[in-house]
């Protein structure tokens, strides 16, 4: 998996700044001054603990998909 990079956004309308994925993938996401969360990096290497931080995001603020295909990670295509 660490080979694909993953483009990772926050929808900011609906992020309510729980901070649950910082704490899960503190590498991939931090709060702003505004408690918004904020990819670290637009592309970044794929990895479990992003993933399930989208997962795990109460408002599915969070979405992936691979930088190379475009293909949908999270959420994941119906
Ligand atoms: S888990 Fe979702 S709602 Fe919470 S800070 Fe992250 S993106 Fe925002």
């Amino acid at each position: 998996m660490s080979d694909t990079k993953w483009r990772v956004t926050v929808d900011t309308d609906l992020c309510i700044g729980s901070g649950g994925c910082v704490l899960r993938a503190p590498d991939g996401f931090e709060l702003d001054a505004a408690r918004q969360s904020c990819p670290r990096h637009e592309v970044m290497a794929s990895s479990e603990a992003v993933l399930d931080a989208a997962e795990n995001c109460p408002v599915e603020a969070i979405t992936i998909v691979e930088e190379e295909s475009g293909r949908a990670v999270f959420p994941p295509e119906e």
